[in-house]
């Protein structure tokens, strides 16, 4: 491999790293003739013993290794350890040896059962099969008295690259020796990815071609966009990392408040399920909430919670951010969130059916005894609650929302999310005092393509530019009214696009707690005449790979 090339894979832990890529050491090979031969009856007692003292061996040794070491390390290689012993795998093993299987054939094999059931079974079942095999292998390695497997010492600092990591293998590996994990297999919630988070090293997992990578071979690994560099120029990629770590300190003592470097405000808030994340939220540099989503606390509920409940939890949420903006949107229902105590169970296409603000036409009760809890939350916590309606298409039913709202003495807001209504968006401001898009249902729809689909995330990417003429519409409309529009899809937690968001005329960014300082500390680093230009540019392209180059490009300048 002499020229660069680029590899892709998913994005877990973000960063740069550059080094040599080293391999995990050999796995033990069984000869296959050995694994047809039979024990002889009166041998199969000591093989069966062999077998166990085998297994106790290695989990020790893993158990030791816990003890030396701290966190999710300890934990995965306790966990491992348990592997070894678990009852089930070494009952099916020694019952195998028990009928003239060889012990290291007996291993293989029960573990192919065990395998084959957890695959079966799949989500986090599945991501249990690395582990699994690697205890295979440790036993193995220890009944043939060969080396166990595992991770090399590098004598300088290196990338590790493997198939698939087993928490043994990556528990307690030192980051300044390793310092990226790249991964041919494994999820965003494999042990790999819980072990590069807790080290802090950039980390991508599901890279295809992987496996032609040469020992030897320097890599870069960039975490954020999920890319594989392999023989890069080695002065840019050396500048890369180096610029990757000047940003990764300045995230780390970004506080806020939010703004461009020239002073325009821009507001970083957090989204909250319920009051614990409330609370959470505030050890986070956020300056408020900007989406409460109230149907995720009651999505087990078979009745409607009553008034009392519901202003408890509302509360909770208000008291967390006393004196700051709160935004509260009422319930969901529907879709992807179903509730039981007013979902219709028989639509043919739920997520164009009677979902969020419209429950209100066959449930008007339902709306009114939510906004009555807020009402009293609000006046009980002496903080205005911001309150929302999700699901609005017209400006008809934004007007009726907003009557809603101010005859209970809130500010009456609305989510942008569907299409119809960022087009008249300047008749849907006209109602209410604010609106905040959302911008994971205005894509979905935009795109007429289901969110929840793995197969159609390219056309649900929050960079469509399709998706973000509707938000610039949207943003103008704000602008000319005077009035606060805010982001609260995931879009807003792309420290990228919330440059690109503020070029369209956002003044209000909400995602998950974890993102606001490096949504913050990108703001702080561009001017408001940066960020328009990105927008422009970003407004100029026909796709999303196109749009984030143009936005790239366009903040270098
Ligand atoms: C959105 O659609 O972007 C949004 C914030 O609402 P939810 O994700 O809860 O549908
Ligand atoms: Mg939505």
């Amino acid at each position: 491999m002499g020229q660069t090339q680029v590899l892709n894979g998913t994005p877990v832990v973000s960063g740069k790293a550059y080094g040599p890529a080293v391999w995990p050491g050999e796995r033990p090979v069984y000869d296959p003739e050995a694994m047809a031969s039979t024990i002889a009856e009166e041998e199969r007692e000591v093989e069966s013993r062999r077998f166990t003292d085998a297994a106790a061996a290695v989990a020790g040794r893993l158990r030791d290794r816990a003890s030396h070491a701290s966190g999710a390390a300890a934990e995965v290689l306790t966990a491992t350890a348990g592997l070894a012993e678990d009852r089930g795998w070494v009952g099916a093993t020694t019952a195998l040896i028990k009928k003239g299987t060889p012990a290291p054939a007996a291993a293989i094999a029960s573990t192919e059962q065990f395998v084959e059931m957890f695959t079966k079974v799949g989500g986090l079942m599945a991501e249990r099969v690395t582990d699994l095999k690697d205890v295979r292998d440790r036993i193995v390695a220890e009944l043939l008295g060969v080396p166990e497997p595992g991770v090399p010492e590098p004598d300088v600092a290196s990338v590790l690259l493997a198939d698939d990591l087993a928490p043994a293998d990556t528990a307690g590996l030192d980051p300044a020796l390793i310092i990226a994990l790249v991964t041919r297999l494994g999820g965003p919630t494999s042990h790999t990815a819980i072990i590069a988070r807790q080290l802090g090293i950039p980390c991508v997992v599901a890279v295809s071609g992987l496996t032609d990578v040469p020992v030897g071979a320097p890599v870069l690994v960039d975490g954020t966009a999920g890319t594989i560099e392999v023989s890069p120029d080695e002065a840019t990629a050396v500048a890369a990392v180096e610029q990757s770590r000047k940003e990764a300190e300045a995230v780390k003592s970004w506080t806020g408040p939010g703004r461009t470097s020239d002073g325009h405000e821009v507001l970083v808030v957090a989204n909250v399920a319920d009051g614990a994340s409330a609370r959470t939220a505030t050890s986070f540099p956020v300056e408020g909430v900007g989406l409460f989503r109230t149907e995720l606390a009651f999505l087990d509920r078979p009745d409607e919670p009553s008034v009392e409940e519901q202003t408890a939890l509302y509360k909770e949420v208000l008291d967390a951010f006393d004196g700051q903006k709160v935004v509260i949107r009422t319930l969901d229902a529907g879709s992807d969130k179903p509730l039981k105590f007013v979902t219709k169970l028989d639509e043919p296409n739920p997520s164009l059916g009677v979902r969020g603000n419209r429950i209100a036409t066959d449930n008007p009760q339902i709306r009114e005894h939510q906004l009555d809890a807020i009402a009293a939350a609000g006046k009980a916590s002496g903080n205005t609650p911001w309150v929302m309606a999700p699901m609005i298409a017209t400006p008809a039913e934004a007007a009726e929302f907003a009557a809603q709202v101010r005859e209970r003495g809130m500010i009456a807001g609305v989510m942008v999310e569907v299409p119809a209504a960022a087009i008249l968006a300047p008749a849907i401001l006209a109602e209410v005092d604010f609106v905040s898009i959302g911008t994971n249902d205005l894509t979905q729809y935009t795109m007429a393509a289901d969110r929840m689909s793995p197969e159609l995330a390219g056309l649900t990417d929050p960079w469509q530019p399709a998706a973000l003429h509707l938000i610039h519409s949207v943003g103008q409309a704000g602008v000319a009214a005077g009035k606060s529009v805010g982001v609260c899809g995931e879009a807003a937690a792309d420290p990228l696009l919330a440059c690109v968001l503020v070029g369209l005329g956002v003044n209000s960014l909400s995602a998950a707690p974890a993102a606001s300082a490096a949504v913050g500390a990108r703001l702080s680093g561009v001017t408001l005449d940066q960020c328009r230009k990105a927008a422009e540019a970003v407004l100029a392209t026909t796709d999303p790979v196109a749009a984030r180059a143009a936005a790239t490009a366009a903040l270098a300048d």
